[in-house]
């Protein structure tokens, strides 16, 4: 059983803007035919392709692709197409627009099986608005959307059956189903999908492009540091100042919570460490709020497209408490990162009074973020 894809890329619809017919304008990294190739190529069922291109746009097929040359209705096109395919010992042909790249191997799959009990199969989807009759833009009442579906492609066909009806029928079709319906044909409904979608206006393109190439880009980063206790009278922990008998040391203000957050995000993009942006040797960064590193840690994430996606800080100390300034601390984070507190947790733990933090030689904090790129 050989089945071949019969791709319909002759047609110049301009509606949806460029200066290319839609089929041959890029939507992502490739272009729109591109896209729709690729999703028969991958299809196992699929066994050969035949693209139907205006002549004009011959020299714009990926080299090598098997062509024939449309005529002036898409019926006309569809039938040349046909025409080539008859002596290659073709069973079965799916029909497909150019213009829906986003065609699953479910609905291919699914057409190809129906036409093992029936002449013909496509695509339909369900109507779920309510569908007005007007005249001219008076609604004059509704049509019955429980008969009625909305027809895509790719529409399969025994080869000798739609190449009959094509050549005894007009150019008047739509598409092939109506052509093969109006010439006696067996044609059965399989489910469609609404993402897969005709590229038709402008805004399309976006639409397909989403589901193409879904953004699934998050970053996950951590990080950690330690500052010792000195002399003092407060800490400064996430930007918050808080009474201590003690003062931890360091060249900035030794937040060392902000530290390990700002370290995290540079962790998430791979992007060095607060030491390399803000040297310790450099004079400037002397008792500086650390507000400043974590201000340029996520500057450089949205300068890339990232956008914060949550953040969870751990402060290890025996003293001073944290929970009385938690909240404290994540509205002062989430007002430099601008981003809403309920994405950020300040919580704090001790170490069972082992080691440095439990002996209160110093505070330790670790934190991680992720990043959510928010797309082109
Ligand atoms: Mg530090």
């Amino acid at each position: 059983m050989r089945v071949a894809v019969l791709i319909v890329a002759a047609g110049r619809g301009t509606r949806a803007g460029g200066p290319l017919p839609k089929q041959w304008q890029h939507l992502g990294p490739k272009r729109v035919i591109d896209w729709t190739l690729a999703a028969f190529a991958q299809h196992p069922q699929v066994d050969q392709t035949l693209v139907v291109v205006h002549p004009d746009d011959v020299a714009l097929l990926p080299a090598g692709t098997d062509h024939a040359i449309g005529g002036a209705t898409r019926a006309a096109s569809v039938r040349a197409g046909l025409m080539a395919l008859r002596d290659q010992g073709v069973d079965r042909v799916l029909i497909h627009d150019a213009a829906r790249p986003c065609v699953s191997a479910q609905i291919i799959s699914d057409v190809i099986s129906a036409l093992d009990h029936v002449d013909g199969a496509a695509p339909g989807v369900a109507i779920t608005d309510a569908l007005w009759v007007l005249d001219d833009d008076q609604i004059t009442g509704t049509a019955d959307r429980s008969t009625t579906v909305r027809a895509q492609t790719p529409q399969g066909f025994a080869l000798p059956a739609i190449l009959a009806a094509h050549q005894a029928g007009d150019d008047s079709a739509a598409d092939d189903v109506e052509l093969a319906v109006a010439q006696g044909l067996s044609v059965r409904m399989v489910p469609g999908h609404a993402d897969n979608l005709k590229i038709t206006r402008p805004e399309d393109f976006a639409r397909a492009s989403d589901i193409l190439e879904p953004q699934m880009d998050i970053r996950v980063g951590n990080g950690f540091d330690v500052h010792s206790f000195t002399d003092g009278d407060h800490v400064t922990l996430c930007g918050v100042q808080i009474p201590h008998h003690k003062a931890l040391t360091g060249h900035s203000d030794a937040d060392v919570a902000m530290h390990a957050l700002t370290d995290a995000i540079y962790g998430a993009l791979a992007d060095g460490d607060i030491g390399q942006h803000f040297p310790p040797s450099d004079p400037q960064w002397k008792g500086a709020d650390s507000a400043v590193f974590l201000i340029h840690a996520i500057g450089r994430a949205r300068a890339r497209g990232y956008a914060l996606g949550n953040a969870d800080v751990t402060l290890i100390c025996e003293a001073p408490k944290i929970g009385p300034h938690a909240s404290a601390m994540a509205a002062r984070l989430a007002d430099i990162l601008q981003v809403d507190p309920g994405q950020i947790s300040v919580k704090a733990t001790t170490s069972e009074r082992l080691g440095f933090t439990g002996r209160e030689e110093g505070i330790a904090s670790l934190a991680s973020c992720t990043l959510i790129h928010k797309g082109a």
